[in-house]
């Protein structure tokens, strides 16, 4: 699964702040923590963005020990549904941080740098085996634990490896939570499945990552606020536009890139965001290559592997450019959600899995995200409105910082179009609002009710919790 841990390999593996193991190291310490796992049937990792958090995750990946990595910050309730529905045996986490009642019951072990061991030497585990339970974002309903099988990790890094031409000369600079599929499989697991290097910055700062990109560092893999705080430091420092301009390759991806944050970072620093589209059950489905078309408002075409189709409310295939639910099917599929064989049933069509995110094909075959099956597409008038081009047509006005659209029921329309909009600086009106969309789409798709907020509800990833806003 990790190519470059062997003892004796001396390039640098892992970075937090001042603290560094090469994979010779690497290969040590989690040697001799794998021994104490091997033959375990789950563990949880308290996901702290840390060099040791890193450690934990891969001795139990190379002992072949499914991991359920745990976000610091959830709150009690979301604590108590992952501890009870996953039951792991033991939580591995940082000697010196105090853990929560909700783990209170779980034999606790220290993830220590100073212990060393031998490399571990098991039998690689079966390819189907469950690497690890992650709990999906929650955006549209609880977390439901995700079981990714070892065969979905490899596949999918090695597919993005082939689009993005990854190899052990990249230093990814990484600035993501830990327990989702973004910042764990493809953030820690993929330069070490490459024999690269990770430089994880702890928080994010558009200085601190320029830094890193004007040295070594080649990519940066981010989420879109990032690429939104990015695009304006850039616009306001040309130094550190020039840093970012450095970069190999600037990945996006866990939520639409909008296209006015894609064009501001072209003309800030040269560089065009790649963007990607996947999910916890299914790691990357689609995303842009490294020297393809980089298109705004664009994910891409299937990444290597897997399959990809659009299907109408009847689950026909449809051919051309119509809006249709995405399907997907390949080696990147997970084995099933934990405990919800219902859910799983309900999310596989004929061995498709069912992503519930709608969109629309280029010719070209580039995938374009409408949005959300259950969030973003807004049934008004007779017609089918995706949330995402309407938020897109918000944000290119200039009294308008962030947006979200959604939809509400309406006696004539079916549903009304929502706007919630962050202003910037002055308020615009919801007439000129209206206006604007018009103009720049078609007037069915103008908003008929704008509602002003100081800021979107979103989860630690950037997301817009669209169900939030409603309440
Ligand atoms: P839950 O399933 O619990 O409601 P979630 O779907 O947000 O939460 P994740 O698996 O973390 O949980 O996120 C996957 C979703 O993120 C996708 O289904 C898609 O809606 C969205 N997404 C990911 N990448 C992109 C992208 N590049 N553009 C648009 N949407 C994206
Ligand atoms: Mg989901």
């Amino acid at each position: 699964m990790l190519s470059g841990l062997t003892a004796g390999n001396d390039r640098v593996a892992l970075r937090f702040g001042d603290e560094s193991l090469t994979y010779g190291e690497l290969a040590s310490v989690a040697g001799s923590l794998a021994a104490g796992l091997a033959g375990r049937t789950r563990v949880a990792v308290w996901a702290t963005p840390t060099l040791r958090t890193c450690v934990a995750i891969v001795a139990a990946l190379t002992a072949g020990v499914p991991v359920v990595p745990i976000n610091p910050k959830a709150g009690s309730r979301e604590l108590a549904h992952i501890v009870a529905d996953s039951t792991p045996e033991l939580v591995l986490a940082e000697p010196d941080v105090a853990l929560p009642p909700e783990l209170g019951a779980l034999q606790r072990v220290p993830v220590e740098l100073g212990v060393s061991g031998t490399p571990w030497r098991g039998d690689e585990p079966d390819p189907e085996a469950p690497a690890f339970v992650i709990y999906t974002s929650g955006t549209t309903g609880p977390p439901k634990g995700v079981l990714l099988p070892r065969r979905a990790v490899a596949s999918n890094l090695d597919a993005l490896a082939e689009i993005w031409d990854w190899t052990e000369a990249d230093v990814l600079v990484h600035a993501l939570p830990l327990f989702h599929v973004h910042g764990l499989i493809l953030g820690v697991v993929g330069p070490l499945r490459r024999g690269g290097s990770l430089h994880h910055l702890g928080r994010f700062s558009s200085e601190a990552a320029a830094k890193e990109l004007a040295g070594d560092g080649t990519m940066l893999f981010g989420v879109p606020t990032m690429y939104h705080r990015l695009a304006a430091d850039c616009e306001a420092d040309p130094a550190l536009a020039a840093g970012v301009g450095a970069a190999r390759l600037l990945v996006s991806g866990s939520a639409a890139l909008p296209a006015t944050d894609h064009e501001r970072i072209t003309a800030a620093t040269g560089q065009r965001v790649v963007e990607r589209y996947g999910m916890t059950e299914t790691l990357m489905n689609c995303g842009v290559r490294a020297t393809g078309d980089r298109r705004p408002g664009a994910v891409g075409p299937p990444v290597p592997g897997v399959e990809l189709r659009l299907v109408d409310d009847a689950g026909e295939p449809l051919d051309g450019e119509t809006v249709g639910e995405i399907e997907v099917r390949g080696p990147n599929l997970f084995l099933g959600y934990l405990n919800r064989p219902d859910a799983t049933k309900a999310a596989m069509h004929d061995g498709w899995f069912k992503t519930g995110d709608m969109a629309i094909r280029d010719p070209d075959g580039y995938v374009r995200i409408v949005g959300r099956r259950a969030t973003d597409l807004i049934k008004s008038g007779g017609y089918k409105i995706g949330a995402g081009e309407i938020e897109n047509a918000l944000l290119e006005h200039p009294g308008v910082a962030e947006a979200a659209v959604t939809g509400e029921p309406d006696d004539d329309l079916g549903e009304r179009i929502v706007a919630w909009i962050v202003p910037a600086g002055d308020k615009p009106t919801a007439a000129e609002l209206a206006d604007h969309v018009a103009g720049l789409l078609s007037p069915h798709k103008r908003p008929r009710v704008v509602r002003y907020l100081e800021a979107l509800p979103r989860n630690e990833m950037g997301k817009v919790l669209k169900r939030a806003l409603h309440d």
